[in-house]
């Protein structure tokens, strides 16, 4: 787990990640306000989401599913015991490939999950939700050039779970969007393609399904979040540049 942030220095890395927001909503034309923060809390304590909801941020992007079940519960704890302070509930988001095992506690715990990359996730999520009559959000998570593996391999394998969605397959999931990582590089020509290539599959799926009515594109982190932004991005996932560095060891 990483340092504690100082407050104050919390505080001011959200402020200068929604300016950067809004800087380059007005860069792009796009209406100001129109792209929304998920605060990456992951290899964080519980303290630093506490310290970001004190700031006025409640969406949430977590990685891995045991460590967001056990910070979660110590941040529901803390509001349970000081119930005055905050003005909204967190949202947590998955947004780490998931294993097969981890599908299940995933769907309880979160209220989106962003990195749906294959079918059985949502086999196993509806499954889940309607055991305890949840409604969970998805993002369809699209491989784009990152250096992972997650994501769907192509726009084709990606549309036809959004067609089984279309399909009421899942009455308990809903579609939101989608998302992708751009590749981990400094050649800004090919983060650019794979943000592209993430709104031109967004402009397939509400043409082939205009009933899904699911436009959101969740790209962008803290180095490429205002290029993203410019692609058509409306959420930006960032980690460091609001909590600092993360200590992996
Ligand atoms: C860690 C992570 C982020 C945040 O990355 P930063 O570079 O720290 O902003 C965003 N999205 C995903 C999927 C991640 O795993």
């Amino acid at each position: 787990m990483s340092e504690l942030v100082d407050f104050n220095e919390l505080k001011e890395n959200i402020e200068k990640v929604l300016s950067g927001i809004r800087e380059a909503e007005k860069i792009s034309g796009r209406p100001v306000g129109s792209v929304k923060l998920c605060a990456v809390s992951k290899f964080h304590p519980f303290t630093d989401v506490i310290g970001a909801m004190k700031c006025g941020q409640f969406m949430f992007g977590e990685n891995r599913v045991q460590e967001a079940d056990v910070k979660f519960a110590q941040v529901a704890d803390y509001i349970s015991r000081n119930p005055e302070t905050f003005s909204a509930a967190p949202e947590l988001h998955i947004i780490g490939s998931l294993q097969r095992n981890k599908i299940k506690k995933a769907a309880e715990i979160a209220s989106c999950i962003q990195s749906v990359d294959r079918e059985v996730i949502l086999v196993e999520a509806e499954k889940a939700c309607s055991k305890i009559g949840k409604t969970l959000k998805v993002f369809l998570e699209l491989h784009t050039g990152e250096d992972s593996k997650s994501g769907y391999a192509t726009a084709d394998e990606l549309l036809k779970s959004a067609e089984n969605i279309a399909l009421g397959k899942y009455p308990h999931i809903e579609l939101a969007g989608l998302m992708t990582m751009a590749p981990f590089t400094e050649d800004e020509a090919l983060i650019r393609k794979s943000f592209a290539e993430l709104r031109m599959t967004g402009e397939k799926l509400c043409k082939e399904f205009p009933d899904l009515g699911a436009a959101a594109l969740s790209m962008g982190m803290s180095q490429d979040y205002r290029i993203a932004i410019e692609e058509g991005s409306t959420m930006v996932r960032v980690g460091t540049a609001i909590f600092g560095q993360r200590n992996y060891a």
